[in-house]
C-alpha cells in the first residue's frame, strides 16, 4: 500500500447523487462530529455504517474517524475512555449511545516500516497516525473504507468502494494474499460480509483460502472466538456456514465437525430466524451444536469403562478441551454447553421424579430447544420433544397430570421394578443422588 500518500484524488459523491441525508444518521453521532469540528478537528462517519446506509440497511453502530488523537478526543469528551492496545480507539458515551472514535492511521505495513526506521518511542506505541487518505487505505475491504462527511454531506471514496457496492462485490484494498497474510482473521470478516450482504467474493480471496486456513493456527484463540461469534450472529449464519463448511477453514477452526452435518446447518438457520425477530441468541448454543458429534463419539468411547455420568462429563471435558486449543471459549459459554449437554439425557428419559427439577433448571429452555433441533435433524426424539412442548404449554395442574401419566406408563412398562421404585420415591435424598449428569 505504499505510494498512495497524497497521490490520489478521491471520488466525491454529493448528497443528491448518493441520496443519504443527515436524517439517516444517528443525531448523537452528528452532534459528536460537530463538536470535533468546532474544536478544529475532522470528524467523519466510516466503515460499516456508511456501507450499510448506502445499501439501504440499518447500521449496527456509527463509527467515527478523526484526525484528533485519542488523548485529544478524551480531553474533548468528558464521558469517554481509551480502549484497545493493538488498535487504540476511544469510546465516547453520548446520549444513550457509545460511539467508537478512531484516529486516522496508516496501513500496518507502512506503520511497521516507519517504526523500523524511527526511534523506539514509536515501537512502544503501536499506533502510527495518518491522514484521512491513509486511513482509507489501511482498512480491509473497499466497501468498508467509505467516509461520510456530515459537513459537506459527501461520500468520500479513495479505494473504489462505491463501484464495488454498486456491483455487489467484496474486494480487499490491495492484494488479497498480502492483506490476508497481514491479518488472516480478515478471511472470517470476508465470509461474514459476503454472507450478510449477499455479495460476490473476489476470486482472489477465494484462491487464498487454503493458505489462510493454515495461518489461522497462529491467531490467538481469544481473537478467533470474537470473530467466529460475529460470524454466527451476523444474521446470516446459515449462509456463512454453507460457505465455510466445504473449505479448509472449517477443519482449521472446528476440526471435529463434518461438512454435511444437518444438525449444524439447522442450528445456523434457527439462529438466523431468532435474530430476525429479535430473540436472544448465544454463541454457547451453536458451540454445543457444533461439538455435539464429537461429544457423542467421546461419550460412546468412555462408556466402555466408566459410569454414564462420568462418561458424560469426561466427554464434555474432552470435546471442549480439544476445541479450546483453537478457539478460546469463555467460561460462561463452556458451562452453558456442559449444562445443555448434560440435560439432554434427562430430557430424553423423562424420569417422573426429576421432571420438575429439570424444568426449573436455568438452562432448561436452551436444552429443550437443543433437543427439538436434534429431532428436526433426524434423531429419533420427536416423541420426547413433543412431550416437552406440551408440558410447557400446560398449567401446573395439567403438568402434574402429565407426570402422573408418565409414571403410570413407566411402571406399566417395568412392572417388576415397581416395588423398588416406590421405595426409592420415599427416600428423596437418595433419589437425588443418583440423578444424571
Ligand atoms: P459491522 O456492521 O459488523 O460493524 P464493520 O465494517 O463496521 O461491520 P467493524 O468490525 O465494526 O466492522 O470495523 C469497523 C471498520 O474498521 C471496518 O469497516 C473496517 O474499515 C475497519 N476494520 C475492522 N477490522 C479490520 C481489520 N482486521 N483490518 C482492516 N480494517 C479493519
Ligand atoms: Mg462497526
Amino acid at each position: 500500500m505504499s505510494g498512495q500518500t497524497g497521490a490520489n484524488q478521491p471520488r466525491r459523491l454529493a448528497a443528491a447523487e448518493h441520496g443519504l441525508g443527515t436524517s439517516d444518521v444517528d443525531p448523537d453521532a452528528l452532534h459528536l462530529m460537530e463538536q470535533l469540528r468546532s474544536a478544529g478537528y475532522q470528524g467523519l462517519l466510516v466503515g460499516g455504517c456508511v456501507r450499510d446506509l448506502l445499501l439501504g440497511l440499518t447500521p449496527k453502530d456509527f463509527d467515527v474517524a478523526t484526525d484528533a488523537t485519542p488523548e485529544e478526543v478524551k480531553q474533548l469528551f468528558r464521558r469517554s475512555r481509551m480502549v484497545g492496545r493493538r488498535f487504540r480507539i476511544t469510546h465516547v458515551r453520548y446520549g444513550r449511545n457509545i460511539f467508537e472514535v478512531s484516529t486516522f492511521r496508516k496501513a500496518e505495513a507502512e506503520a511497521q516500516d516507519e517504526r523500523r526506521h524511527s526511534d523506539s518511542g514509536l515501537i512502544l506505541r503501536d499506533n502510527v497516525w495518518g491522514t484521512l487518505e491513509e486511513d482509507a487505505f489501511r482498512r480491509d475491504f473497499t466497501i468498508n473504507a467509505l467516509f461520510y462527511d456530515p459537513e459537506t454531506e459527501e461520500i468520500v471514496d479513495y479505494v473504489g468502494g462505491l463501484d464495488d457496492l454498486e456491483n455487489r462485490r467484496l474486494r480487499f484494498i490491495g492484494h488479497a494474499d498480502v492483506r490476508l497474510r497481514e491479518d488472516p482473521v480478515r478471511i472470517l470478516r470476508a465470509i461474514r460480509f459476503v454472507a450478510k450482504l449477499d455479495f460476490a467474493l473476489d476470486p482472489a480471496i477465494e484462491a487464498a483460502i487454503p493458505e489462510t486456513a493454515e495461518q489461522l493456527a497462529a491467531i490467538p484463540p481469544a481473537r478467533l472466538f470474537d470473530e467466529v461469534c460475529k460470524l454466527f450472529i451476523c444474521g446470516r449464519a446459515e449462509a456463512a456456514w454453507a460457505f465455510l463448511a466445504p473449505t479448509p477453514l472449517r477443519s482449521a477452526l472446528f476440526p471435529c465437525t463434518s461438512p454435511e452435518d444437518p444438525f449444524v446447518r439447522l442450528a445456523m438457520r434457527n439462529t438466523d430466524a431468532r435474530i430476525a425477530v429479535d430473540k436472544p441468541v448465544t454463541p454457547g448454543f451453536l458451540l454445543a451444536v457444533i461439538l455435539w458429534q464429537d461429544y457423542l463419539a467421546r461419550y460412546v468411547e468412555l462408556t466402555a469403562d466408566h459410569k454414564p455420568a462420568e462418561a458424560r462429563s469426561g466427554a464434555a471435558a474432552g470435546a471442549l478441551g480439544f476445541q479450546q486449543e483453537i478457539i478460546a471459549i469463555p467460561r460462561r459459554f463452556s458451562q452453558f454447553v456442559r449444562d445443555v449437554w448434560s440435560l439432554q439425557d434427562r430430557l430424553e428419559r423423562r424420569q417422573p421424579r426429576s421432571i420438575l427439577r429439570v424444568y426449573e433448571h436455568a438452562r432448561f429452555r436452551a436444552a429443550y430447544d437443543f433437543l427439538a433441533l436434534r429431532a428436526d435433524a433426524g434423531e429419533p426424539l420427536q416423541e420426547a420433544a413433543d412431550w416437552w412442548t406440551r408440558f410447557q404449554e400446560c398449567d401446573r395442574g395439567a403438568q402434574e397430570n402429565m407426570v402422573e401419566t408418565l409414571r403410570g406408563q413407566k411402571t406399566a412398562g417395568e412392572g417388576g421394578s415397581r416395588r423398588r421404585r416406590r421405595r426409592r420415591r420415599n427416600r428423596p435424598k437418595q433419589a437425588q443422588a443418583d440423578s444424571n449428569g
